[in-house]
């Protein structure tokens, strides 16, 4: 069993919070080990509960859409969530449930270790743009060390708000050159042997949310 079965295995016995005890099935997540790009959602919707994967329902298949307009396919991103089991009604995570659930996605990314992490949403967003907000920040990336963060509107989001649509689009549009700017900073930083700030490109933040340094 791999490090990621073994976490799945987990997930699926945890009792940490309230959650498990109405969810139908814990959505740990999906996608290949090796994914260089990982998606993080809120938690599990109707359709996700009762099927056991993540975005399955019509926030997946905008979130599928998305994808192919960078010619992706969802199996080969990984696709997590800040929380794993279905809030009853669909309510907002609880912070002692973001809290409980906060160690398997650490491990996750760990496990995975992509190059980047596109947020959806503001749940997601909270753990790494701090009391930003996501109709300032969406899609202005920011590169810590080796991996570039991506905010992103949430899917469900767009699909009540189909003005802000093209926006979506437009930052989702980003993530491959993002993904070529990483490597060819983190490949200048390799041959000058140190972290260099190139071509206005932030380099990694020491605080935060002081300044958003993005890119
Ligand atoms: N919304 C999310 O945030 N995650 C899912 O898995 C599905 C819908």
């Amino acid at each position: 069993m791999s490090e990621l079965e073994e976490l799945y295995r987990e997930v699926a016995n945890c009792t940490a919070c309230d959650l498990h005890k109405s969810r139908t099935h814990p959505v740990s997540g999906e996608g290949p080990e090796d994914a260089k790009i990982m998606f993080i959602g809120e938690g599990p919707g109707y359709n996700e509960d009762q099927q056991g994967r993540p975005f399955v329902g019509p926030s997946g298949r905008l979130l599928e859409k998305w994808l192919a307009l960078i010619n992706l396919t969802r199996d080969e991103v990984y696709i997590a969530n800040v929380i794993k089991c279905r809030p009853p009604n669909n309510r907002d995570p609880l912070a002692s449930e973001v809290g409980a659930c906060r160690p398997f996605l650490d491990r996750q990314i760990e496990l995975i270790d992509p190059r980047l992490i596109a947020t959806l949403g503001r749940h997601s967003m909270e753990r790494y743009f701090p009391r930003a907000r996501i109709t300032k920040v969406h899609g202005r990336a920011r590169r810590e060390g080796s991996r570039v963060y991506l905010p992103l509107f949430h899917p469900a989001y767009i699909l009540r708000n189909a003005r802000a649509a093209e926006a979506a689009e437009a930052d989702f549009k980003k993530i491959p050159r993002l993904l070529e700017r990483l490597y060819e900073v983190l490949a200048e930083e390799a041959r000058a042997g140190s972290p260099a700030e190139t071509q206005g490109m932030a380099p990694p933040v020491e605080e935060e949310p002081k300044q958003l340094r993005m890119f």
